[in-house]
């Protein structure tokens, strides 16, 4: 007899064996299938097929009442699978604590996704499982447009070819024309681009399709009535094309332009109305301001967009950052791979590389629904994930377009399959009238991103922020409230309350006797 055979029962185990016990007079169906499987378990040399007889036994005590006796097997012989099952067993699990409860345990969990698992490709679908749809969209809008393969697939091809026109996108899109009447009204205000590329995720016939809603402004966008704030950079900038709400992060805005036009741009004062092109003497005097400032620690290149700087312009931004020592991490700002990812070229990617080694650089996006990720977006995703440190998103959470449990999850999945890593969700910004109409409620986002904990991979879990000078985390407090030395807190995915004990006091203040601090003190 081996020593694991010997071993005690543990706790588990033994609950087990007393719910199991007693006898009766089983019919001979259930007998033969039980028998059936006693043996099987006898000879195991896997673990499943004890489990199986004893949730088989457990199921005939709790339906019909029938205790182990009845079945011909008595507690020594149940105590004897048991003892082989957790011999089995690489960590010792015993079969009380498989059988008699984790398969419980995750049975009462599954429900708290088989709604997503149900609903998500229906409700949120992806690009990818969209592809058949966006792929007859490309082939008409290059018809509408006018546009060979070769144009559509360079990025240049899809700048020079943008939908900056509502009478443009009619021809691409099916409108009907009292949209068409009333987006004039607020492109005459603002300004409205579509790539061509962008455009073909819109699916057809869906009114308020999210695609549609980033891109292509309504009504609201005039009639929204408030006061619309002085963008942050009025008393956040420091010098020229700077942002600087920390010590140690600031952000360069080192262009106005974008291959696409949210409908939600939190910076839609600096888009402004047309295109510009900043001078090196502009990036100059943010670079000279950093340099003077050796508290600065990550520099963030953001606009409009980064990516719609040339390849060079980039390349002269991060080797002068570079060449600065106290900047050890870059940033860098931009939708284009999600809206124009025909851009992403081995020369951007080599650039990134390169300063990549020389310091962390960080490609931070914005992604907000799952219908953005495409094949080919996922794919430039990919790519540029292999040069950089890390590739994040920062979704808005708007009406409309990720604002349930089911399109956010979705999201997330989606964008940390395509190498994108979710980051923050902001509270869509109270600051501008043009798209209060598009505002989710502070307590809604809190329960959304609240229910991924625990039902999604932790590093798909993004922070939820208010952009209000700062980003500021608007998370729930999982602390409920504190019990002598410890505190209960409350697991966001099931409400359950559990008591975790806190640190000693004593222990924590005590640095006298601090690990190595205790030793030697005869000789001081
Ligand atoms: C977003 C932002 C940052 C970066 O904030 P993190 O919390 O570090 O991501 C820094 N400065 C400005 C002006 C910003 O808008
Ligand atoms: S990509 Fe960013 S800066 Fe450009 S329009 Fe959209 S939100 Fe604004």
């Amino acid at each position: 007899m081996s020593q694991t055979s010997e071993a005690a029962l543990d706790k588990f185990t033994t609950d087990l064996l007393e719910q199991l016990a007693g006898g009766g007079d089983a019919p001979a169906q259930l007998r033969a299938g039980i028998e059936a499987l006693a043996a099987a378990a006898r000879d195991a040399q896997a673990t499943a097929p004890i489990v199986a007889l004893f949730r088989a036994l457990r199921e005939a005590k709790a339906g019909a009442g029938l205790g182990h006796e009845a079945f011909g097997l008595s507690r020594a012989d149940l105590e004897a699978l048991a003892r082989r099952h957790a011999a089995i067993d690489e960590h010792g699990v015993t079969v009380g604590g498989r059988a008699g409860r984790a398969l419980d345990i995750i049975a009462q969990a599954n429900p708290r996704v088989a709604d997503y698992l149900a609903r998500k490709d229906e409700e949120a679908p992806s690009g990818i499982e969209l592809w058949d749809t966006i792929q007859e969209n490309q082939a008409r809008i290059r018809k509408a447009l006018g546009l060979d393969e070769a144009t559509w697939n360079s990025f240049g091809g899809q700048l020079a070819n943008a939908i900056n026109d509502v009478q443009t996108l009619a021809r691409c899109i099916d409108l009907p024309a009292d949209t068409i009447r009333d987006v004039t009204r607020v492109t005459g205000r603002y300004r409205m681009r579509l790539t061509p590329y962008y455009a073909s995720l819109i699916r057809p016939g869906v009114v308020n399709d999210p695609v549609l809603l980033q891109s292509v402004p309504t009504g609201e966008m005039v009639d929204n009535v408030g006061e619309e704030l002085p963008p942050v950079a009025s008393d956040h900038s420091p010098a020229r094309l700077v942002d600087q709400f920390y010590p140690r992060v600031v952000a360069v805005k080192v262009t106005n332009i974008c291959a696409m036009y949210c409908t939600h741009c939190l910076r839609i004062a600096h888009i402004g109305s047309a295109d510009r092109t900043f001078s090196k003497a502009a990036y100059q005097e943010a670079i000279d301001y950093i340099a003077a400032n050796p508290a600065i620690r990550d520099v963030l290149i953001t606009g409009g967009d980064a990516f719609m700087l040339p390849n060079a312009s980039l390349k002269w931004l991060l080797d002068k950052l570079d060449a600065i020592d106290h900047v050890r991490m870059k940033r860098l700002g931009t939708r284009v791979p999600v809206t124009t990812p025909q851009r992403v070229d081995n020369e951007l990617l080599d650039i990134l590389e390169a300063s990549n080694e020389r310091g962390p650089v960080r490609v931070v996006t914005q992604i907000n629904t799952a219908q953005e990720i495409t094949p080919v977006s996922k794919d430039a995703f990919r790519r540029i994930s292999r040069r950089v440190m890390a590739v994040l998103n920062q979704a808005v959470l708007m009406r409309g377009i990720n604002d349930s449990r089911i399109k956010m999850w979705k999201l997330c999945e989606t964008i940390q399959e395509a190498y994108v890593r979710p980051y923050y969700v902001f509270n869509c910004s109270y600051r501008n009238p043009q798209y209060t109409h598009m505002r989710v409620p502070i307590e809604k986002g809190r329960d959304i991103v609240e229910s991924m904990y625990g039902n999604i991979s932790g590093d798909a879990v993004p922070r939820y922020i208010a952009a209000a000078g700062g980003k500021v985390p608007l998370h729930r407090d999982n602390v409920v409230r504190r019990e002598g030395g410890a505190v209960v807190l409350r697991k966001p995915w099931s409400g359950e309350e559990t008591v975790y004990p806190d640190a000693l006091p004593g222990l924590y203040d005590n640095d006298a006797d601090f690990a190595f601090n205790k030793y030697g003190k005869e000789r001081s």
